[in-house]
């Protein structure tokens, strides 16, 4: 194949199923893209330990992207065995303590009504999130941002909205919280991996990405392929996205493997 293609994917709702978090249906589009030694990156609001799980099991060795653009985790070795030793990180984004230092001190000040992870205890979490106990550990182990709940005004939201961004920070609506985090998104971390990690002599590397949520939008605007993989639970997101964005038929990982099979038979005739 002449072109030579990125893939950068989203997980939940995307690679992953949105009710039980299965890849299996996903399996036939990763296959086809391993025979065509196209590398496949992960770029979610999870965190480097849960990802790290997953690529293991999916056998990626590849770059990954993790907490909405705010680092990316670059292999070392041929088979990484260890998060600390064995990759190189590059932070896009700020330090969640340099965040929890920022948020929590501005709270007090102001007077903010809000909880995050921060102040809660494995149990707490997984009392709002439903996530096993080794799942919420992984969750827990944060890095580079700090999900909240609001529980104040709409109009106090915007104010705490505005005195984030002037601190420094971004303030992401996810699907279960709010995110604070360093000025990043997933696409800024796209294109720090297209201009120094997967950089060709005549800038030919096509980059397919695939999300399912308005914050994967980023993501697939600076894509030369995107891909919006049918939801079951929610409506495809609004976008403005110039090129023509590819919407599968089939929802999540069977979307994913649909999508790829495509776009490859497409380059191929
Ligand atoms: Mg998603």
């Amino acid at each position: 194949m002449a072109t030579q293609f990125v893939i950068a994917t989203d997980l939940d709702g995307t690679l992953l199923d949105h009710y039980n978090y299965s890849w299996q249906a996903a399996r036939p589009g990763i296959e086809l893209a391993k025979q065509h030694k196209i590398p496949i990156i992960i770029n979610t609001s999870k965190t480097a330990e849960e990802v790290f799980v997953l690529a293991k099991e999916l056998d990626f060795n590849f770059p990954f992207v993790v907490e909405n653009g705010s680092a990316i985790f670059i292999p070392k070795v041929q088979k990484t065995l260890d998060l600390t030793n064995d990759f190189t990180v590059e932070i896009l984004g700020s330090t969640r303590q340099q965040i929890i230092d920022w948020l929590y001190a501005a709270r007090n000040e102001n007077g903010w009504q809000f909880e995050g992870y921060h102040d809660w205890d494995i149990r707490q979490l997984i009392s709002y999130t439903g996530l096993d106990e080794n799942s919420a550990e992984k969750s827990m182990s944060r890095g580079y941002s700090e999900p909240i709940i609001w529980r104040d005004s709409d109009s106090q939201l915007q104010e705490f909205q505005q005195h984030v961004k002037d601190a420094g920070f971004t303030l992401l609506k996810g699907g279960r919280f709010l995110h604070v985090l360093g000025c990043t998104d997933k696409g800024e971390a796209n294109s720090w991996l297209l201009n120094n990690f997967y950089k060709t002599k005549n800038n030919a590397t096509r980059l397919i990405a695939l999300g399912d949520s308005g914050n994967d939008i980023a993501m697939l605007r600076r894509a030369d392929i995107p891909v919006l993989v049918k939801s079951p639970a929610h409506d495809f997101p609004a976008h403005t996205i110039d090129v023509a964005v590819m919407h599968t038929k089939n929802t999540g990982p069977s979307g994913w493997t649909e999508a790829i099979e495509s776009i490859l038979k497409r380059e191929k005739s």
